[in-house]
């Protein structure tokens, strides 16, 4: 009897270690599939993170603000309306050891200790959330993978893995989708480099600085000019601004009106000299220690820039062999490898979606001409390779396409970009006009539907979507055949401009 018994409850206790083994192990069977946003540049960087006594070093508190201004008025008065170089090196000197200093990483290239990102653990709550894109704030939207942009992303990416387990563990689905704005494709890169496309269903890359942008290569290699760069001045604003905005218009006209006269140029011939006499100062005393050694920003750094940087930065100083060999590390393997990553990753299963902006000049600050851009990052970069008539142009009338292999058409309606030479030309999307900062309605229909989208899409895929789209009149829609640029004079557009905000002012 006893023996009986034992030999019960044994096969009870067996069941009941099976059965709550099956329970552990069920799947959620949602067609919600979690969906980890890792967002852009610039998330705030705090002394003791999470603490009371909790310190923002970046952005920094009104404190350090405070400090900086009589330098900044010195740096003005003193410095560029003086004429007085020297003085303007001093001064740009106290700012930025006041005001960015104390968020500078080791000549390593590691935060320094107790300094960081206010990290939030994934909740269950966000498992079914469609909300885009994700907030600190927002208590909706994705999962969202906050991280510290001065490190090496490859640092980032094996928290990104810890972050993904996490996720899978807590929802009970094995697979995820990944979508990341700007910097955070330097982190999601680094993660299919590191880890391959295991458990990653899709990867959606919105305006990606996984190859760098021109606006840092060519700062840090010193091949900067701003010299008559005033209309494209006017240009990039009225991109950033918007095309459609009335005061965009008409500060981008005035612009080009002044500048006609010289004047704009002027001012930034006068510019490029200060910035020739004293940049190589100021790196040396003390930006290099600020800016040069976060990795996370070297990853900014394009290939076609990327040695002469590191010569004009560190030259020959043995210093900085560590740091050297951790931003190698990561431009090697991953940036300059971007595109075999990718294959790989798609050869695995795993859908992949290029979205990226263009018909915006880039702030002008490279020797040559503005790129086509989203002013930010350039749209070659991002596409992983289109070509893209100079800003303000079209391809040409005669203009043939330079990849026929697929038999598809891939060059945009309004000529401005042939996307066959593309890495992805499948799977590559043009959004006309859009600025890299706007995540926002329209938009965010077409990534919603590129990430609910069942297995790899195309751009044959929707009808809504193709290729080439534009936000106007607060809809997404393709884009339509027409002129690269206005057609107006600068005289017209100040007056229409000027009318249309004195009607709004008396509708009020
Ligand atoms: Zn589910
Ligand atoms: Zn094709």
């Amino acid at each position: 009897m006893k023996k009986a018994i034992s030999i019960i409850l044994a096969v009870a206790i067996m069941i009941s270690i099976c059965s709550s083994a099956v329970a552990a192990n069920e799947k959620c069977s949602c067609d919600m599939m979690p969906v980890i946003y890792v967002p852009g540049f610039g998330e705030p960087i705090y002394l003791n993170p999470g603490s009371d006594d909790e310190v923002s070093l970046f952005p920094p508190e009104q404190d350090a603000i405070d400090a900086s201004i009589p330098d900044i008025v010195k740096a003005v008065i003193f410095g560029l309306l003086s004429g007085n170089f020297e003085a303007f090196g001093k001064y740009a000197i106290n700012i930025a050891e006041t005001m960015l200093k104390p968020a500078a990483c080791d000549k390593e290239g590691n935060a320094p200790e107790n300094t960081g990102v206010d990290y939030e653990p994934p909740v269950n709550d966000t498992h079914k959330q469609t909300a885009f894109p994700a907030t600190e704030d927002d208590d909706e939207g994705y999962f969202c993978f906050l991280y510290d942009w001065r490190i090496d992303p490859l640092e980032n990416a094996k928290l990104l893995k810890e972050y993904i387990d996490e996720v899978k563990a807590i929802t009970k689905h094995d697979k995820i989708i990944l979508t990341a704005h700007s910097q955070g494709n330097t982190v999601v890169a680094s993660y299919l480099y590191l880890y391959g496309n295991s458990g990653i269903e899709k990867a959606v890359f919105l305006s990606p600085a996984y190859q760098g942008l021109s606006l840092i290569g060519s700062i840090f290699a010193q091949e900067y000019s701003l010299s008559e760069k005033g209309d494209d001045l006017a240009n990039c604003l009225l991109g950033i601004m918007g095309y459609e905005d009335t005061v965009s218009q008409l500060v981008s006209a005035v612009i080009k009106e002044i500048n006609k006269a010289g004047i704009v140029d002027g001012i930034l011939d006068y510019l490029q000299l200060v910035l020739e006499s004293q940049f190589d100062r100021v790196f040396e005393e003390s930006l290099r220690d600020i800016l040069g050694t976060l990795p996370g920003v070297w990853a900014f750094v394009p290939d076609e820039y990327y040695e002469t940087a590191k010569s004009a930065i560190f030259g020959s100083n043995g210093e900085y062999g560590v740091f050297i060999e951790k931003i190698d590390n990561y431009h090697y393997n991953v940036q300059k490898n971007i595109v075999s990553i990718l294959n790989e990753v798609k050869a695995g299963g795993t859908a992949i979606v290029i979205a990226a902006g263009y018909n915006i000049s880039s702030i002008p600050v490279t020797k040559s001409d503005a790129a086509q851009s989203d002013y930010l990052v350039d749209t070659e970069y991002m596409t992983l390779g289109a070509t893209c008539a100079p800003y303000g142009e079209s391809l040409g009338k005669n203009y043939l396409q330079k990849n026929t292999a697929c038999g598809h058409n891939h060059v945009s309606p309004d000529g401005i970009i042939d996307a066959s030479t593309c890495a992805f030309p499948e799977h590559t999307w043009f959004v006309k006009n859009n600025p890299h900062h706007n995540l926002y309605e329209p938009y965010t229909d077409f990534i919603e539907w590129a990430i609910r989208y069942d297995g790899q899409p195309t751009v044959d895929s929707s009808n809504l979507y193709p290729q080439f789209i534009q936000i106007s009149d607060g809809e997404i829609r393709p884009v339509q055949s027409g002129s690269a640029g206005e057609t107006r004079s600068n005289g017209e557009i100040i007056i229409t401009s000027l009318i249309m905000l004195l009607k709004d002012a008396f509708a009020e």
